[in-house]
C-alpha cells in the first residue's frame, strides 16, 4: 500500500458560501487544510472591513470545535471600492488580498469592476504595501465567445496591468488554458489550479445531453489545454499552486438555472493526487498543495503534517444539507459515484 505524508496543505482559493450551507460544508476544507483564502462573492459583496469581521466571525462559528483552521478574507474589488478601508484592512490583518472580478464574469459578480484602469491607483498603492490582487481573469464581453475569455482578457487587461505594476503581487486563478500557463511562467506572477480543469474538458458539459455538473467559470477548454494545466500543475515550478475553487450549490439550483461552480473540497486532495500519480508526479505533490502558496504569499508552511493513502474511495452521490432537524438539500460533489484511488488518512504527527 502506498502512503505519503506531506506538509498540511492550504487552499489558496475557496468558496464558502454563508449560513447553512457554510456549517455543512466547511468541515470538509477545515479537517485537512490549515488555511483557506475566502472568496468575496457572498450574496452581499464583502467590500468593507466591517463585513470582513463579521464573514469572518460566521466561519469561525461554523467551524468543529478545537478546529485550528484560519480563513484568510479578501476584499472585493468595485469601481467604488475606497483605498484608504482597503490598505488599512490588510496593514491590520484583516484583509489578506484583495480580489478583482470584471463585472458579471462569475456567480455573484454583478458589483464587479467595469473598468479595470479605474483601479490603477489602487494597484499602485497595493504593490507599494505588498498587497496580493487576485485576479478571475476573463473579459466579459459578449462579443468574445465564452472559450476564448481567458486568453482576451489576458491580452486586454492583464498583460498592460502586469507591465505597469511590475512588483505588484498577481494571482491569476483557476487558470483554464496552455496561454495562461505561458503568461503566469513568462511574467512572474501566481496562478491557481482546480482539480477540475485538470480531470474535465470541456466535452464534460454535453457528456449524455447538457450536464450543469461540469458547468463552472472559467469554463473547462480544449483537450490540449488540460493537458497543459497536467504539465504546470504536477511541474514543482514555485509559480503554480493549490486553489480548489470548490463552489458548492444546492442541486435544485445547480439543476434548475445551471449555476457555474463544482464543489470539490469532500475529494479535492484526493482528486489532484490521482492526477499527480498519473503524471508520475508524487514527489511534487507537497510543493503544489502546501509549499508553493506559502512561499508566493511570503507566509511559513503548515507545522502540521497529512497522512494520505492509496486505496480505493468510492465518492458519495450527494452530501445533505441538514438545519437542526432535517435534511434541506443536497450537494453534489466533483467525483460523485466514482471510485478514486486514494484517501486522506489524516494528522500524522
Ligand atoms: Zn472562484
Amino acid at each position: 500500500m502506498k502512503t505519503l505524508t506531506i506538509i498540511k496543505p492550504d487552499d489558496w482559493h475557496l468558496h464558502l458560501r454563508e449560513g447553512l450551507v457554510l456549517k455543512n460544508i466547511i468541515h470538509f476544507t477545515s479537517e485537512f487544510f490549515g488555511r483557506a483564502i475566502v472568496m468575496p462573492n457572498t450574496k452581499n459583496p464583502i467590500t468593507t472591513i466591517g463585513g470582513a469581521i463579521s464573514y469572518k466571525k460566521s466561519i469561525l462559528e461554523a467551524l468543529p470545535e478545537s478546529s485550528k483552521f484560519e480563513p484568510l478574507m479578501t476584499m472585493y474589488l468595485t469601481d467604488d471600492t475606497d483605498k484608504g478601508e482597503l490598505i488599512n484592512g490588510f496593514k491590520n490583518n484583516i484583509f489578506f488580498a484583495a480580489k478583482l472580478y470584471p463585472a458579471n464574469a462569475t456567480t455573484n459578480s454583478s458589483h464587479g469592476v467595469k473598468k479595470i484602469e479605474n483601479l490603477y491607483k489602487i494597484f499602485e498603492s497595493m504593490q507599494d504595501s505588498g498587497m496580493p490582487l487576485l485576479i478571475h481573469g476573463e473579459v466579459t464581453d459578449p462579443e468574445v465567445d465564452i472559450f476564448d475569455r481567458e486568453e482576451v482578457f489576458i491580452d486586454r487587461e492583464l498583460s498592460p496591468l502586469a507591465e505597469r505594476f511590475p512588483k505588484l503581487k498577481i494571482v491569476l486563478e483557476h487558470i483554464t488554458t496552455s496561454y495562461a500557463v505561458d503568461f503566469v511562467q513568462e511574467n512572474n506572477i501566481g496562478a491557481t489550479i482546480t482539480p477540475h480543469h485538470l480531470h474535465i474538458n470541456r466535452n464534460a458539459m454535453f457528456f449524455g445531453g447538457l450536464n450543469s455538473d461540469f458547468y463552472c467559470l472559467p469554463v473547462a477548454k480544449r483537450e490540449k489545454n488540460r493537458i497543459a494545466l497536467r504539465g504546470a500543475a504536477t511541474s514543482g515550478k514555485d509559480c503554480f499552486f493549490l486553489g480548489s475553487d470548490s463552489a458548492p450549490h444546492l442541486r435544485k439550483w445547480k439543476a434548475f438555472c445551471g449555476c457555474a461552480g463544482i464543489f470539490n473540497s469532500p475529494v479535492a486532495l484526493q482528486s489532484y493526487l490521482t492526477v499527480f500519480e498519473e503524471e508520475n508526479a508524487l514527489d511534487n505533490f507537497e510543493k503544489f498543495a502546501s509549499l508553493n502558496g506559502p512561499n508566493f504569499y511570503n507566509v511559513p508552511a503548515n507545522k502540521e503534517k497529512l497522512r494520505l493513502v492509496s486505496r480505493p474511495n468510492k465518492i458519495t452521490e450527494f452530501i445533505d444539507v441538514v438545519d437542526e432537524k432535517n435534511t434541506v438539500g443536497k450537494i453534489k460533489p466533483f467525483h460523485a459515484g466514482e471510485t478514486l484511488k486514494w484517501q486522506v488518512e489524516g494528522i500524522a504527527i
